[in-house]
């Protein structure tokens, strides 16, 4: 079951940010870096020794930081260790209004350090990189952390093979150039900076097919874009290429949005089944059209985050190399001690922070009664998300929901939804309240 790092692995860590290298023999010989020890990074991490039955967690998004806080509020035996590779915590949540200048960076910036100090846990900045689960070890860039259980909560990454580039280099100019804005604070930040300079004519966005990161954001998106030309004053369009037959969620409202508040800015393009882009002349090709664009913001199809196929966890037959999880408790079908949970996760639930909340909550007492060798009755997660679709004052739709699993066709599906398409500057407040509300959950006591 241990993973092997090879040439890909290797490559993909360094551009994580390890700083030396570890690998193979022949990789080294290659190389003319000076020769380090190949066991550098499975050394013992310089941390305190473990206190208790000791719980690492990979990631600290919506899922990994409720988890980190509820596993330690249940149990307060477990010694917690949430990792992340990044410094700080940026929102994904409410960043579309933000690009649109309704709230703060600071409204979506948290500190790691006051997360961990509050809820009494360890945070260490750091990259996972290798798991060995004979060994119950992890190895990240700081060394590696026994574990007792392993929860794997690294979001998504972004499947550019599913619109047809195959080619590196252009994979590469398409996130620098026009970067999808649904996984990090550069992309986002990148794109406000286009959003705000734009000189004008075409800018097209596209809404990937599958189960995407937040179904509304693409659409949210395209309403705040256009809001941010109209405020300008600029002759410019947004067109939205979708490739799924129709809106995915909320389609009315945002219809509605599209044509009363921004009907000669955006143009809605759906079943645009994207089979590749021409970055020289500018171009989105599908099977039977080809959408010209001055600029474009292209948010491809999503898949479980790279390390669950790095660390040999994903199920051929997934589109989104998910991994075989037991759907009611999250663990993999062959080990009761790994956890996949979050965007990561294999569950056809929402994409959502929300999701990812309600959800983590739950599955810190799955492995609290696990470790005292009980059980608990399955809870649904709960979907909740708001989407801005004007500014100034801020107003949103919003959306609730459950899911319940057919026993027949042996799959979740939607439960008590509660759907308001009707925007308003209440729900736009309710929707900042909502996102502040998350935050004191994630990083208050
Ligand atoms: C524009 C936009 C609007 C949205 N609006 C809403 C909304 O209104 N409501 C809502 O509920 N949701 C919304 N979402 C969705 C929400 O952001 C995600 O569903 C949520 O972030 C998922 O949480 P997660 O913990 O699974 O993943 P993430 O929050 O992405 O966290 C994963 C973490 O893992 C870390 N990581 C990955 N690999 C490693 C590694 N090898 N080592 C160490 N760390 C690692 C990453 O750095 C990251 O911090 C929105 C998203 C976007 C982009």
């Amino acid at each position: 079951m241990k993973t092997k790092i090879n040439r890909r692995t290797f490559l993909q860590a360094s551009v994580l940010g390890a700083s030396t290298s570890f690998g193979s023999s022949s990789l080294l010989a290659a190389s003319p870096a000076p020769v380090m020890k190949s066991n550098l990074f499975s050394s013992p991490a310089a941390i305190p020794a473990a206190k208790g039955p000791r719980v690492v967690i990979v990631g600290g998004g919506w899922s990994g930081l409720t988890l980190a806080k509820y596993l330690k509020k249940n149990n307060p035996a477990f010694d917690v260790v949430l990792l992340d590779k990044n410094q700080q915590f940026v929102s994904c949540p409410m960043s579309n209004v933000w690009m649109a200048d309704q709230i703060s960076l600071e409204f979506l910036t948290h500190s790691y350090i006051d997360a961990a100090k509050n809820n009494d846990y360890l945070y260490l900045n750091t990259t996972a990189i290798e798991l060995d689960r004979v060994g119950k070890k992890l190895v990240t860039t700081m060394g590696s952390i026994a574990y007792d259980y392993l929860v794997l909560a690294p979001g998504i990454d972004y499947d550019y093979k599913r619109i047809g580039i195959e080619n590196p280099e252009d994979e590469y100019a398409l996130r620098m150039h026009h970067p999808a804005g649904f996984n990090s604070a550069s992309e986002m930040m990148a794109i406000k900076h286009k959003l705000h300079n734009f000189k004008g004519g075409t800018l097209a966005l596209t809404v990937p097919s599958g189960n995407y990161r937040c179904m509304a954001a693409p659409y949210e998106r395209a309403c705040m874009a256009a809001a941010i030309f109209k405020k300008r004053n600029i002759r410019a369009k947004v067109l939205l290429i979708d490739m799924n037959p129709g809106i995915r969620i909320k389609a009315r409202g945002f219809k509605k949005a599209f044509s009363e508040y921004y009907p000669d800015i955006i143009q809605y393009e759906s079943s645009a089944d994207i089979k590749g882009i021409n970055l020289q002349d500018r171009q989105i090709n599908t099977e039977f059209d080809s959408y010209g664009f001055d600029d474009a913001l292209i948010y491809p199809p999503v898949r479980a985050a790279s390390i669950i196929e790095q660390f040999g966890l994903s199920d051929e037959a997934s589109l989104q190399q998910e991994a075989k999880t037991d759907p009611f408790k999250y663990h993999l079908l062959d080990d009761e001690h790994v956890y996949v949970t979050g965007d990561s996760r294999s569950q056809p639930f929402s994409k959502s922070g929300n999701t990812a909340n309600s959800e983590a909550r739950y599955v810190a007492e799955v492995i609290s009664a696990h470790a005292a060798g009980k059980e608990i009755d399955w809870r649904s997660p709960q979907t909740m998300c708001f989407s801005g679709v004007k500014i100034d004052p801020l107003e949103s739709m919003s959306i609730i929901a459950f899911y319940n699993y057919d026993e027949l066709q042996k799959s979740f599906a939607f439960d008590r939804s509660h759907v308001i398409e009707k925007w308003s500057e209440k729900a736009g407040q309710a929707g900042l309240a909502w996102a502040e509300g998350m935050y004191k959950d994630m990083f208050y006591s």
